[in-house]
């Protein structure tokens, strides 16, 4: 039987009566856009989180272009960010008029390295986005640590990271601003679109509820130049349902990984490193093909893909080598994430992911191996 890299079929049939239910609601309802469905996402996602106030958008992009200019950041200034991320990080910055600079990232954690991050600070420099990629926190103490001491914003891009933990607190609560998406297939998913912006700052909360629908504070009247990114009715309701799945959810990642974990024979081919500082909810399970010692990584794809192996490479070309981004930084000049793009792989891992077929991958892999 073939392993696909994910399927969220599975998780449909595992809760379609709950989904139906909700959809069924809405439609009922005749209430489509920024209703109490959505209120009542907001406040339950905001308390998941640990924060005070939560702002459904329309994507996760979206969700990093308004926290930006809430900050009121723009033309001229500067915000630093990791160059193995979703281009949609970049994406952001460049909507809000601001200019992206790449730092390096750590070979352990795969996140922002703050090391590195210091180094690109200049006299523009206005704020830092952290990426915590995969599932995983980035060194939150030592990044914002450094920003505050440059006085520079800090908005953790928690897209991949839904109920991470750094220490003993979910990200998302620890920058001034934080940026989530509900793309289906993060561990999050909407039937479609989506994203929220969380935070504790009762000002920051209500320029974002303006700028996401014209400016507006009072209809048809805009107080400040907006856009049009809300979160609809639909999504928020389905997203409720399936926010009290998601500690669920989280444990069976966090099972499957701890099974890959134990079961991959780690040598040339390496697990991703939980670090000690946070609790990690494997998003994805990117392993790491070690070039020095011979393991090449296309080819491991393609020896996965003749046992019917789903893989997936998240993600092959760092954001400074892409033919629209090559201005931001020179081939060479942020090493441990260009090499990382030469070495990772991402495994079948999702909720519902049987654990045979983590067995049987692990088997694929000590073949590899030997
Ligand atoms: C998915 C993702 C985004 C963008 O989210 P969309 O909802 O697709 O716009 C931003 N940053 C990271 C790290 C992501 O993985």
């Amino acid at each position: 039987m073939p392993i696909p890299f994910f399927d969220l079929k599975k998780q449909y049939a595992s809760i379609k009566s709950e989904i139906d239910a909700a959809t069924q609601r809405v439609y009922a309802s005749g209430w489509f856009i920024l209703g109490p469905e959505t209120e009542a996402f907001e406040q339950e996602f905001a308390e998941y989180i640990g924060v005070k106030h939560g702002i459904g958008v329309n994507s996760g992009t979206d969700a990093l272009h308004l926290a930006l200019r809430a900050l009121g950041i723009g033309k001229g200034d500067e915000v630093i960010t990791v160059p193995n991320t979703a281009v949609a990080t970049v994406a952001a910055i460049e909507m809000a008029g601001a200019t992206p600079v790449l730092c390096d990232v750590r070979a352990d954690s795969m996140t922002m390295d703050a090391d590195s991050f210091a180094t690109v600070i200049s006299s523009r420099t206005r704020a830092v986005i952290p990426v915590h990629l995969f599932g995983q926190s980035a060194e939150l103490d030592a990044i914002i640590g450094i920003a505050r001491q440059y006085r520079l914003a800090v908005i953790e891009d928690c897209a991949q990271a839904h109920g991470a933990l750094y220490q003993n607190q979910r990200v998302g609560s620890f920058g001034d601003i934080a940026c989530f998406s509900f793309y289906p297939t993060k561990n999050l998913g909407a039937y479609g679109d989506g994203g929220a912006v969380v935070t504790n700052d009762a000002q920051l909360a209500d320029k974002i509820k303006m700028l996401r629908q014209y400016g507006w504070r009072a209809r048809y009247e805009s107080e400040t130049p907006g856009v049009n990114t809300r979160l609809d009715e639909l999504q928020a309701a389905l997203l409720r349902v399936k926010l009290k799945h998601l500690p669920d959810w989280t444990q069976a990642r966090r099972e499957r990984a701890n099974l890959y974990a134990e079961l991959l024979p780690n040598q040339r081919v390496h697990p991703p490193i939980e670090m000690s500082y946070g609790t990690h909810v494997y998003h994805l399970y990117v392993v790491q093909c070690d070039e020095s010692a011979g393991a090449s990584r296309d080819y491991l794809a393609v020896f996965l893909k003749e046992r019917e192996i789903g893989t997936a490479i998240q993600y092959p070309t760092p954001i400074h080598l892409q033919l629209a981004y090559q201005s931001l930084a020179p081939a060479g000049s942020l090493p441990v994430a260009e090499k990382l793009a030469r070495e990772i792989l991402s495994l079948p891992l999702y909720p519902e992911l049987p654990l045979d077929d983590v067995r049987v991958v692990a088997d694929a892999l000590r073949e590899f191996e030997s």
